[in-house]
């Protein structure tokens, strides 16, 4: 089974456009959520503009604010204070990857860690590993949202996670750990890959390589959860991490890309940005 990453982002955002609806008639406005780009990188571009989109369907106010390669670290890190020292700026979303000379550390240091919708804020991801209260990366938070949706038990499960990265591969894994799950963590150097996902009842490859798992390396009726986002060498065309064609004959549940995780990290931002707003009203009228 394919599990629709597009219909659950579409039904997440359907429920926090009701949910905007509502603050708008007891606080007085939107939130607001700015996000920048730096520079024009067209995949940075079209992930900028999909946030946008996104944000204005579900009735955010919305800005972007574009930067010139050439900006430098200090003028970006006084922009990213201005916008915190903004009452009426609740979520900031500064697009990576950033050019060499900033530095990306800095900058997510840098953004009130009550406005960080990315949930990247060093404090955010201790609190994540030490389960106190915190913003959800949006990724990993919306691969744990579709396994629900499928059905897919977690407790008590064989869970593997190929790739390490503070963004997807650590978060997701620490998630899996908080819902029960055995979790193994695999990265570039591994050894006999295939031995450790052909245990795995839940494989979530998160590597950056097109069609990188084939079917051999998936156990019989597993979920397997594509982060990746590639170009296919032969066809151009957006593709996965995962041989999707070959896998789905194996695993119960699969999702696909493009419609699997990525819509869903957006509909997940928009939810912590939701989140953030009223974190700060409660506060403000408490
Ligand atoms: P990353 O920072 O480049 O990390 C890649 C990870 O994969 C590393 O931990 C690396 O291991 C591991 N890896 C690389 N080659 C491997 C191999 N041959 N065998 C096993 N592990 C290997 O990437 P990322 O930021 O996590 O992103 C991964 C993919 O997800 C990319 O395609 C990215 O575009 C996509 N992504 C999608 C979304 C979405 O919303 N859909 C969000 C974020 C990222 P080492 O640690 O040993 O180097």
């Amino acid at each position: 089974m394919t599990i629709s990453g597009t219909q659950l982002a579409k039904e997440i955002k359907e429920n926090v456009r009701e949910r905007v609806n509502e603050v708008v008639k007891k606080y007085g406005r939107p939130p607001h959520l700015v996000v920048i780009l730096v520079g024009e990188d067209p995949a940075s571009q079209s992930y900028v503009k999909g946030k946008g989109k996104d944000a204005e369907e579900v009735g955010f106010k919305s800005t972007t604010i574009l930067q010139p390669d050439s900006i430098s670290e200090e003028e970006l890190l006084d922009l990213i204070k201005r916008l915190n020292a903004d009452d009426e700026v609740d979520g900031i979303l500064v697009q990576l990857p950033l050019p060499k000379h900033i530095d990306e550390d800095k900058v997510i240091e840098t953004i009130d860690k009550s406005k960080d919708v990315d949930g990247f804020h060093p404090a955010n991801v201790a609190a994540l590993w030490q389960k106190r209260p915190c913003i959800y990366p949006c990724t990993p938070k919306g691969i744990i949202k579709l396994l629900d949706k499928a059905g897919v038990e977690i407790q008590g499960k064989k869970a593997v996670v190929i790739g390490r990265s503070n963004i997807v591969g650590l978060p997701v894994s620490k998630l899996l750990l908080d819902r029960n799950a055995t979790v193994t963590i695999a990265h570039s150097r591994t050894q006999n890959l295939p031995e450790v996902t052909n245990v795995a009842d839940i494989l979530v490859v998160a590597i950056g390589k097109p069609k990188f798992v084939t079917a051999g390396m998936v156990k019989p009726g597993a979920a397997v959860i594509d982060v990746g986002v590639n170009r296919d060498p032969e066809t151009g065309k957006l593709c996965g991490d995962v041989d999707f064609d070959a896998c789905a004959e194996k695993a119960a549940v699969i999702t696909p890309v493009p419609g699997g995780v990525g819509p869903m990290t957006r509909a997940c931002l928009m939810e912590n940005t939701l989140e953030c707003f009223l974190n700060k009203m409660h506060l403000q009228h408490q």
